[in-house]
């Protein structure tokens, strides 16, 4: 989402300004912050003391912070880092260009809840458009799972209209855009009012945007298991468009740790819906976060996660160790587990995982897939894009084809990414 959140704020200040190469090269450097973790609101604090001496030989020079660490930390952090000019929240954003041309009075400190403005003020014409580019369709979150802070920094759940996505992602296509991924931090609790003032679900909004000619693929990340209704399930089935992967955090395989972590599911609830959708979707790419090392995890328990993830057979993952958040209900539960045994749970975890994305991606070995070529390898001549499955493909070829869609047959299988050559 921050990287949607950095395009849009470009957007709005492209009038003006342009990216360059270098922070040294810059009049304004603007820091996009994540909070969800510890290691990435620490990591703000040392980027923004690389870039204060700049401002010696560029009086004009502008540092603003802006996302979930600036909603955070807010005051505190001016108070850290008083070269900064301005802090700025993710639902406030659309004031960047009057904080550039110093039209506030000196204020610093932007931190309001106002999705509706902010999006008004977005509106829904994109200046640029990738192959396969994110659009925000919901925010925030009024889950409360005991270990985040999302209904703190992104604030309360906020769904978009239908009507302001769709000409979203007609303008995308229009300059290029052939998949869409649509984004929210519970993407699937999307209810968004409609030009008759009825509420769309999700599903309802995918089918609207299988209306648009030039799209050929529609994702959306990241899905609650509490929100995967019976349409969107059954939409899976049906829909042309609709990518065969779906990202659904389960977190932990432990029906204890679950409950103390708030998630309002078990795990036998989770695995219904995984069988639920294989039925429709037989070869469908599953994912899904994970946390080890929750206070109070034990050694059962996290055998537990093991036994779910061999029962599921993941095609793709993210594991973290559990980072303890202020604000949060877990933040007050004392951990039972040292850095050293949870680095252990989650390289065993990882290890396993690890095995079964090799074990999806090598199905793939000598068939053709249609790739959308997103930019240049780590090789010359070497291209990436990725597959309706979401992954990642590697190819050689002598002319650049970024942008456009390919077919390769698959000749070799890693566990991060898939080789072809291009027919
Ligand atoms: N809404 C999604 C859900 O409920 O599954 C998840 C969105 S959350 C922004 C992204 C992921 O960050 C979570 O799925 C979780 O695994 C991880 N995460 C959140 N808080 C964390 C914490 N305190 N420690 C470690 N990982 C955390
Ligand atoms: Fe955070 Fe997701 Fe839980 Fe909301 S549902 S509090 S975003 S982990």
């Amino acid at each position: 989402m921050n990287v949607y959140d950095s395009d849009r704020m470009l957007d709005l200040v492209n009038k003006k300004y342009f990216l360059v190469s270098s922070p040294d090269k810059a009049d304004a450097i603007l820091l996009n912050t994540c909070h969800i973790r510890e290691k990435a609101a620490e990591k703000v604090y040392s980027e923004i003391g690389k870039y204060a001496y700049l401002k010696d030989n560029n009086k004009k020079l502008k540092i603003i912070v802006a996302g979930c660490v600036a909603q955070a930390e807010g005051k505190a952090m001016l108070q850290r880092q008083p070269v900064i000019d301005a802090i700025v929240g993710p639902q406030m954003y659309q004031i960047l260009p009057d904080i550039l041309l110093d039209k506030l009075n000196n204020k610093k400190i932007f931190l309001d809840f106002d999705e509706e403005k902010k999006f008004k003020k977005l509106g829904y014409d994109r200046k640029k458009a990738l192959i396969s580019s994110f659009i925000t369709i919901q925010e925030g979150c009024d889950k409360f799972c005991s270990f985040c802070v999302v209904p703190f920094t992104r604030g309360s759940e906020f769904s978009r209209n239908l009507d302001d996505i769709v000409q979203e992602a007609i303008s995308l296509t229009d300059k290029g855009c052939k998949e869409i991924i649509l984004l929210g931090q519970n993407v699937n609790a999307y209810h968004g009012t409609t030009k008759r003032n009825s509420q769309a679900s999700l599903a309802q909004l995918i089918l609207e945007l299988e209306k648009i000619k030039k799209l050929d693929r529609v994702s959306y990340t990241t899905s609650h298991p509490k929100d995967m209704t019976q349409d969107l399930i059954e939409l899976h089935g049906n829909s042309k468009k609709l990518n065969p992967y779906l990202h659904l955090p389960v977190q932990s395989g432990s029906d204890l740790i679950l409950k103390n972590m708030n998630r309002r599911y078990t795990t036998k609830e989770y695995l219904d819906i995984i069988e639920k959708i294989r039925k429709k979707v037989p070869n469908i790419a599953l994912s899904s976060d994970f946390i080890v090392g929750f206070p109070g995890e034990t050694i059962k328990d996290f055998k537990d996660t093991l036994k779910l993830v061999k029962e599921v057979k993941f095609a793709q993952s993210y594991s973290f160790k559990y980072s303890k958040r202020i604000g949060t209900k877990a933040y007050n539960i004392n951990c039972n587990l040292s850095e050293e045994e949870k680095d252990d749970r989650l390289q065993e975890l990882q290890s396993l995982l690890n095995d079964q994305k090799k074990c999806f991606n090598k199905s793939f070995l000598e068939k053709e897939v249609e790739v959308f070529l997103k930019g240049k390898g780590k090789k010359e001549n070497q291209y990436r894009g990725t597959t309706k499955w979401m992954q990642t493909a590697i190819f050689e070829c002598n002319k650049n084809k970024v942008g456009e869609k390919v077919k390769l047959r698959i000749n070799k299988a890693f566990e991060n990414c898939l080789m072809g050559e291009l027919l």
